[in-house]
């Protein structure tokens, strides 16, 4: 049963009994309602009947119990980040998105099972402050760690830069609580590294973007804070040459290396354009380079000894063009400043047509190599903004207009070719054994074209566990699945 397809013949539900069936804030003013209807990207425009902000539990479990007796939609929402429209209501107007901002508090640390027990509204960055202020390290980074929370974090099951070392937020995450979407309470806040007592219900809730159930709380895993971080840049001819000073700077740093980012040169001329103050760390241009940080628990000093044997031997051995090591923490803000612009330099640049792939890591060179030049073949002059986490075989593969035809007026006929591009680009990422969505999720951006690849056992399996954990189809439909 799908709830958009059986719900026109109802009537209106009644919002005054809901506004009394949880303490907290229903907010029902079209103005107001706004800003939970539109996703990050403004890609997607919803409607909805409410948005519902309880302050505990029990207020989620109401408000899901009274959904499901009404047949109402439920759109979770956290801090409504998401890259893939997964936070935002279908146009039926018959959902309301229950929004976790105020289930944001930090309700446990434990230093000793080095853990943290925090509601889902808590955001990314209060987790780093309470994980700080016990002196330990929550490592999950992203860019919008001021905004995003805990919830959606899950949710997704984000990545972000330090997925190279500590693993997403699967990996980061030992257990939940959460309000099924019958309504109940399943309190699954263990704390445990080891518990094989049957099917794994966390890992089934983590990203699911919110189709299955209500994330309300979660304890995560604390790490010792390293000594220092230093970061380095190294120029490099192509993706190839990354990957084998990838193999290097592993067998030399281990453990110890935390982040390595590929940022093709095109991104750093646009970052460059648009934030002037911002300069490559080279004289000159270089194709490709490679960012990568360092996590010591010896010293800063220890630390630089170490990058700068590994950039001598790779620069010895012509994996590496020129690098520089960061000797402060402003020129190491400064070198990842390159790469965290480099969304926002694309953004401010016009239209463009985004991919979040992954391909088996030994995989990167080759799949960059071939489907560039069966873009370039297909779609002469369009340009490639290549950047990503490829030490996790993840890129961001955005493409820009052709230069001569990148003006607003041109946007129609770039947006034109979205379709082409992206069947090249997915086509490509299948024949690599590789995921269309690496970490922003399906939503609803990427929904039909990920049940395009996915065999029908897969596809069965899915619907199965949708089917069992949520009869009535009431959780955020139309999102991860196609209808029925
Ligand atoms: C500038 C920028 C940079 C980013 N960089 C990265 C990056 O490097 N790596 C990365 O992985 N992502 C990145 N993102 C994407 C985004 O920040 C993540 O997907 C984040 O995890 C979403 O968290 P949120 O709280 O904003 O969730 P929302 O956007 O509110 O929701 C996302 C999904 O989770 C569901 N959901 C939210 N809360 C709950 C809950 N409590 N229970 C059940 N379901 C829930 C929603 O229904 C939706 O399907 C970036 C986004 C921006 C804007």
């Amino acid at each position: 049963m799908n709830v958009a397809n059986e719900t026109p013949s109802l009537p209106p539900p009644d919002l005054e009994a809901l506004r009394a069936c949880f303490s907290g804030r229903l907010i029902t003013d079209a103005r107001d309602l706004e800003a939970f209807t539109v996703d990050w990207r403004r890609r997607y425009v919803g409607r909805t009947l409410a948005c519902a902000q309880p302050d505990s539990v029990d207020g989620v479990a109401a408000i899901v119990r009274w959904c499901a007796e009404h047949r109402v939609a439920v759109v979770p929402q956290g801090g409504n980040t998401g890259l893939s429209g997964g936070a935002t209501p279908d146009e039926s107007g018959r959902s309301i998105v229950l929004s976790l901002a105020r289930l944001a508090r930090v309700r446990h640390v434990d230093t000793i099972n080095n853990s943290i027990t925090v509601e889902a509204g808590v955001t990314l960055a209060q987790v780093h402050e309470a994980a700080n202020a016990a002196n330990r390290l929550f490592p999950l980074s992203l860019p919008s760690e001021g905004t995003c929370t805990i919830g959606g974090n899950l949710s997704t099951n984000a990545g972000g830069a330090a997925v190279l070392r500590y693993g997403n937020a699967r990996e980061l995450c030992l257990g939940l609580e959460v309000v099924t979407a019958g309504g109940r309470v399943w309190n699954g806040l263990r704390g445990l590294r080891k518990d094989n007592t049957g099917y794994d219900l966390r890992d089934l809730f983590i990203g699911s973007e919110g189709t299955l159930g209500v994330i309300t709380a979660a304890t995560l895993k604390l790490y010792p804070k390293p000594v220092a971080q230093v970061t380095a840049m190294a120029a490099v001819e192509n993706p190839h040459a990354a990957l084998r000073l990838l193999e290097l700077a592993q067998a030399r740093l281990g453990p110890t290396l935390t982040a390595f980012e590929l940022i093709s040169n095109l991104c750093i001329e646009l970052v460059q354009q648009h934030f002037p103050e911002h300069r490559r760390p080279f004289a000159g241009p270089s194709p490709y380079y490679v960012l990568l940080e360092t996590s010591d628990s010896e010293s800063e000093a220890h630390a630089n000894a170490q990058f700068e044997a590994l950039m001598e031997q790779a620069i010895e051995a012509g994996i590496v063009l020129d690098a520089v090591v960061a000797t402060s923490g402003a020129q190491s803000r400064a070198l990842w400043a390159l790469r965290e612009l480099v969304s926002e330099a694309q953004a401010l640049t016009g239209k463009n047509i985004k991919h979040d792939i992954s391909v088996p890591i030994s995989s990167i060179g080759d799949f960059v190599e071939q489907t560039n030049a069966e873009l370039q073949r297909r779609f002469p002059g369009i340009r490639m903004v290549v950047f990503g986490h490829l030490g996790d075989g993840n890129l961001h593969y955005n493409v820009s207009p052709p230069v001569d035809r990148s003006g607003p007026e041109h946007e129609d006929e770039f947006l034109a070719m979205q379709p082409g591009i992206n069947r090249v680009t997915h086509d490509a990422v299948v024949a690599f054994n590789g995921s269309i969505s690496a970490e922003h999720g399906l939503g609803q951006l990427r929904r039909d074209e990920s049940a395009r690849y996915k065999s029908d056992v897969e596809m069965a399996l899915m619907r199965q566990v949708k089917q069992a954990l949520d009869p009535l189809g009431i959780m955020n439909p139309g999102k991860v699945l196609p209808p029925a």
